[in-house]
């Protein structure tokens, strides 16, 4: 059968092999049989979801000595509270240190791991599930198609090629994940192979519309709040980007304190913003802590942002990508908008 990632192309039959064999090699039930999952900090939908699922489908062979974590506070966004799978959560802090095989989810850089970089040089195998083109292979076998819509769409080609069968509760977990990365299957990479691999998923009997109106359309009243007020001071430099225009909003830590919310209810604020007609370029500015920014950026098709991004110690894809800035918003935006007129994608037809 023809899978979401074997027409994306990225993985070689090599690594597929190699990352098998990872697997199997272990026996569950044997002093040698410990998996350590962790996905990149402050987690998203393709983070957990892929992780999760992928955890569920080693439970499905057998494994018991598995653990899912990530970097940073044990503070799950509340859409993913209730993803299949998070009894196998546990804080960063009791991450197996022993791990027989560590597997990284949605990871493109160590720098996304936190303190959680230390699990990788003592573990005999490290298999990393990636989809970003700015990977840096940190993995000992690097499963990374930046052609996949998700690193769920890569999670499942392992489970199938490990032969787990999709069940509900792994199906979930995968839907989540591609549905988050395709922005609910309107981004570019939204390709037939992912509504294929959608369709399959929801022949498990998950609901669609339960899960999209979890991680989409719920939020508190107070978030409604929030973005109103960062809307609203948001910005619009039409010289930017050679002409094609830059939008761009922050929200400090007291935004949040202020309304009473948590950071993850600003992670779908780029939407609105990215939808302004008059800028290619988005970038919403968001603080982490005093005087550090988590910076997101978007185009439209003008700017390579994972350039810009990885100029500044970041990553992501061509179209979305992000980097931990520092200053103040203003600034790192300056320090952006410098960077955007070198990283502009030159028409292919002139
Ligand atoms: P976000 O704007 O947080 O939704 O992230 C957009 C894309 O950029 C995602 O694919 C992230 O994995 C990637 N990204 C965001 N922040 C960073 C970072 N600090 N380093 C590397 N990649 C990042
Ligand atoms: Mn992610
Ligand atoms: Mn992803």
């Amino acid at each position: 059968m023809t899978t979401a990632s074997d027409s994306a192309g990225g993985v070689t039959d090599t690594e597929w092999s190699a990352a098998v064999e990872a697997v199997r090699g272990l026996t569950p039930g044997d002093d040698g049989d410990k998996i350590q999952l962790i996905c990149h900090v402050n987690p998203d939908g393709d983070a957990l979801g892929s992780m999760l699922g992928f955890a569920l489908g080693l439970r499905r062979l057998g494994f018991t000595r598995l653990r899912a974590t990530f970097p940073g506070p044990f503070e799950l966004p509340e859409p993913y509270q209730t993803l299949p799978g998070r009894d196998l959560l546990v804080p960063d802090d009791h991450a197996f240190r022993d791990a027989d095989l560590v597997m990284t989810f949605d990871v493109a850089a160590e720098s996304r791991l936190g303190a959680l970089v230390e699990l990788l040089p003592p573990a005999p195998c490290v298999v990393a599930l990636d989809h970003h083109a700015s990977n840096t292979g940190f993995g000992r076998i690097n499963l990374v198609d930046p052609r996949a819509a998700a690193t769920s769409v890569v999670a499942e080609g392992l489970l199938s090629r490990l032969g787990v069968a999709l069940d509900a509760e792994i199906a979930e977990c995968l839907y989540v994940a591609l549905s988050t990365d395709t922005g609910s299957f309107k981004f570019d990479m939204t390709t037939p192979a992912v509504h294929e691999l959608a369709a399959r998923l929801i022949e498990t009997g998950i609901s669609p519309g339960a899960i999209s109106r979890r991680i989409f359309d719920t939020r508190p009243f107070g978030a409604i709040k929030l973005v109103g007020e960062v809307l609203g001071r948001a910005a619009l430099d039409p010289t930017a980007a050679g002409g094609r225009g830059m939008v761009w909003t922050y929200a400090t830590l007291a935004d949040l304190e202020r309304h009473g919310q948590r950071p993850y209810v600003l992670d779908t604020l780029i939407d609105p913003v990215r939808s302004v007609a008059e800028a290619d370029v988005a970038v919403i500015v968001k603080e982490l802590a005093a005087g550090e920014w988590a910076v997101s950026l978007r185009s439209k098709g003008a700017v390579d942002v994972s350039r810009v991004a990885t100029a500044f110690g970041g990553g992501g894809h061509r179209l979305a990508a992000g980097f931990t800035g520092h200053g103040t918003p203003g600034e790192v935006v300056v320090a952006v908008r410098k960077k955007l007129e070198a990283c502009l994608i030159q028409p292919t037809h002139p």
